[in-house]
This record gives structure tokens, C-alpha cells and sequence, in this order.
């Protein structure tokens, strides 16, 4: 089980499961940000303190729900769906505790024509 937290702490969460790689994705949104997301059922994120505290911002088809903390602006995850619609959350691995980034696979996904 991993820990994580946007900056200030506010919000704080759990994910269940073992990262098996990063996505790196050159999309507008992602190289803006700066993501490395790790994918993983809806039900394996648990959000533990500051739901509230969090805001959302949704872009072209508006099927991603990126969530962030209105207080320090860091964004831990993203909620949305699969093709057959089943709840995922990409979750931010830099918004994670004890995570060697250096040892996280890198994947690179093309998704600037999304
Ligand atoms: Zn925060």
C-alpha cells in the first residue's frame, strides 16, 4: 500500500498495489503538469482526509476528472473511466511517499492527439 498527499497535506490518500510502471504522457495537459500516473481500479484509492478540499478541472471530452487541492494546487490523481466502463484512477507517483522515481519503469504514451 502506498501513501500520498498533495503539498500541504490537506488532502491525503492510500492506494493499494504495487507500481508497476509510470506512464509518461506528451499530451497538453500531462507535459504541462508534469505526470508520471500509475493506473489502477477506482476501489484501490482510497481518499482519507480533505475530499473537500478538492476541486476538479476537465478538458476536451471531459471524461477525466482531475482532481486538486484548492489550497497548494498539486494534483494526486485523476478519476475516470475505461472504454468499457470500468472506474480507474490514474494516480500522480510524485505525489507519493517512499517512492524511488528513479526506479519506477517509464512508459511513454503519445497522447498529444487526444
Ligand atoms: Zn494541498
Amino acid at each position: 500500500m502506498h501513501k500520498g498527499s498533495c503539498h500541504c497535506g490537506a488532502v491525503r490518500f492510500t492506494v493499494d498495489g504495487g507500481i508497476d510502471q509510470g506512464i509518461e504522457c506528451n499530451c497538453s495537459h500531462c507535459s504541462r503538469k508534469g505526470f508520471l500516473l500509475w493506473f489502477v481500479p477506482r476501489p484501490a484509492l482510497t481518499i482519507s482526509e480533505g475530499e473537500d478540499r478538492l476541486t476538479t478541472y476537465t478538458f476536451n471530452k471531459h471524461v477525466i476528472q482531475h482532481r486538486f487541492c484548492q489550497v497548494c494546487g498539486c494534483q494526486p490523481f485523476g478519476l475516470g473511466k475505461m472504454p468499457d466502463g470500468t472506474a480507474m484512477a490514474a494516480i500522480n507517483i510524485r505525489c507519493l511517499e517512499d517512492v524511488e522515481l528513479d526506479e519506477v519503469k517509464r512508459v511513454a504514451v503519445n497522447g498529444r492527439e487526444f
